[in-house]
């Protein structure tokens, strides 16, 4: 069994007594320990990443770019290596390559973004100037395990900050191969930390520590409201990417089966264990047939297996106990009376070993119940027929999330004005891919703040207006280096 330390700080990995075994969840077997921190070594994380703050926020922008395109050109070679890693760890199929290769888009976007960005304005006579905002706990989840600290990591950076990250306990290994990566890429000591913990006892200490000026969290709606109410006694920055139930609204003129089976592919992507998967999917009542038929036609073509198989395009749920949780949702989905279209509670043949859950599909899906409100974050969709667009649209908003939204229409012009009306942080017409230098961040309880691009970088810089400089100011074309 292979051992991994999970403590750096300062630049040294730091031996552990304490020890969590990981399990690989296609086959219920562990493969490997990983050294756990606690309190003492989050407050040894934190002091450093505070000595090391004030030299690193101080470094010129030209020189964070340099490490930026450092950290990339050590990233790419190891994509393979963080891509089986990432399937023994979590059984996301080494076919989902955007988990490793959504981070190296993020470090070049980090990059460009940074080259680019005005950190110092004028209103009037006044300087602005945007400044590093300190040290920064970065806490993310299990389910990309890598592009949710990466994305982090990279803005963080790039404003100048020093951080402490703390990945899911149940999923370390890309964090810690990431951390050796950054390390290897000239990250100066302190600069990037690492503590592997549970949320309760590394996470909180983070959160709580009066030394931690920001904390960048990504998880689910209810810790992440742990980590508001923890972080509000020393009035830290808190800036949260939390769940969602996302509706995809296809309109009467759109292609109906094409938009289910998209619709498929976008919901089953990664098992359906991803924040922005379209898991309430909005039908027009007359043409259910139509989309019931594209459903079943997708769901044919996934192939459910070993993670490490290139052809597998769809692995297990991340633990035995997300695996219960998913099938609790479907028993409920049973007893609630939503029709069972496909899948269900009969484990796929030949995989019984595994947490696989079979992709399910559940039809006549009402608002009120709770396959159709609550995050599940497994391959379960809820197919829910409307009436007319307004009610679609109450349907779509009818959610405490409001993280994406996802709108089909043959009609650009109808799709944008629904899309509109959505009270989501981010709006997919027909299908669009994303694209790293947008925003990311949810509405309501999908959390406060905005990843990624522009707005990414600022969620890591302070404010400062400056006084009294004026004559200066107009000599030099910039104070910043
Ligand atoms: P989670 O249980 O909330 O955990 C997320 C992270 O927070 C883990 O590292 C966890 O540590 C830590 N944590 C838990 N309780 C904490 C506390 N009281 N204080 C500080 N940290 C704490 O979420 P998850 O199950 O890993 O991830 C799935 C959730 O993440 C879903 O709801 C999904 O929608 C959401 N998500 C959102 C986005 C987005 O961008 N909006 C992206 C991806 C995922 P341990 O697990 O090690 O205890």
């Amino acid at each position: 069994m292979r051992h991994y330390e999970g403590v750096f700080v300062d630049g040294v990995w730091r031996p552990s007594e304490r020890r969590r075994e990981l399990v690989d969840p296609s086959n219920g077997r562990p493969f490997a320990t990983v050294g756990l921190g606690g309190a003492e070594e989050t407050n040894a994380a934190v002091a450093a990443a505070r000595r090391a703050f004030q030299e690193f926020s101080e470094t010129t922008v030209a020189e964070r770019l340099d490490l930026l395109n450092r950290i990339a050109a050590a990233y790419e070679p190891r994509m393979d290596e963080l891509a089986d890693m990432i399937a023994e760890e979590m059984g996301s199929p080494v076919s989902a390559r955007v988990q490793v290769e959504g981070p190296l888009a993020h470090f070049r976007q980090a990059g460009k973004v940074l080259e680019a960005y005005d950190f110092e304005t004028r209103i009037g006579e006044t300087i602005v100037r945007r400044e590093a905002i300190g040290v920064c706990a970065l806490i993310s989840p299990w389910n990309w395990p890598i592009q949710t600290l990466a994305v982090k990591m990279a803005y963080a950076l790039a404003a100048g900050c020093t951080v402490v990250c703390k990945p899911s306990e149940a999923t370390p290994l890309g964090a810690i191969v990431l951390t050796r990566i950054l390390h290897d890429a000239g990250v100066p000591a302190g600069v990037v930390n690492l503590v592997v913990g549970s949320g309760r006892t590394v996470g909180e200490a983070m959160t709580a520590h009066p030394d931690v000026d920001l904390v960048s969290f990504t998880g689910s709606t209810e810790a992440g409201a742990r980590v508001g109410q923890v972080a509000a006694q020393t009035i830290k920055r808190v800036s949260l990417e939390l769940g969602g139930k996302s509706a995809n609204i296809v309109l009467p003129d759109a292609d109906v089966a094409q938009a289910a089976r998209w619709n498929i592919q976008r919901c089953f992507f990664n098992a359906g264990q991803s924040c922005h998967a379209p898991s309430r999917l909005l039908v027009p009542r007359t043409r259910m047939e139509e989309a019931i038929d594209g459903i079943l036609d997708e769901v044919g073509r996934i192939r459910m297996g070993d993670p490490r198989d290139p052809s597998t395009t769809m692995g297990p749920m991340v633990t035995k106990a997300h695996y219960d949780s998913v099938r609790r949702y479907i028993r409920t989905g049973l007893e609630e009376g939503a029709t069972l279209i496909c899948g269900g509670l009969e484990p796929p043949e030949g995989l019984s070993d595994g947490a696989y859950v079979r992709p399910t599909v559940f039809g006549d899906v009402t608002p009120d119940m709770a396959i159709a409100r609550e995050e599940i974050f497994g391959p379960v969709l809820a197919v829910m027929p409307y009436d007319d667009e307004d009610e679609a649209v109450e349907i779509a908003n009818e959610s405490p999330f409001g993280l994406a939204g996802y709108v089909f229409s043959a009609d650009p012009e109808r799709g944008y004005a629904v899309g509109r009306r959505l009270r989501a942080g981010r709006v997919f017409y027909n299908g669009a891919p994303a694209n790293a230098a947008s925003p990311m961040g949810g509405y309501k309880q999908s959390g406060n703040g905005r990843e990624m691009g522009i707005f990414g970088l600022e969620e890591y810089l302070e404010t400062k207006a400056v006084f009294g400089f004026s004559e200066r100011s107009r000599a030099l074309p910039s104070l910043v280096r």
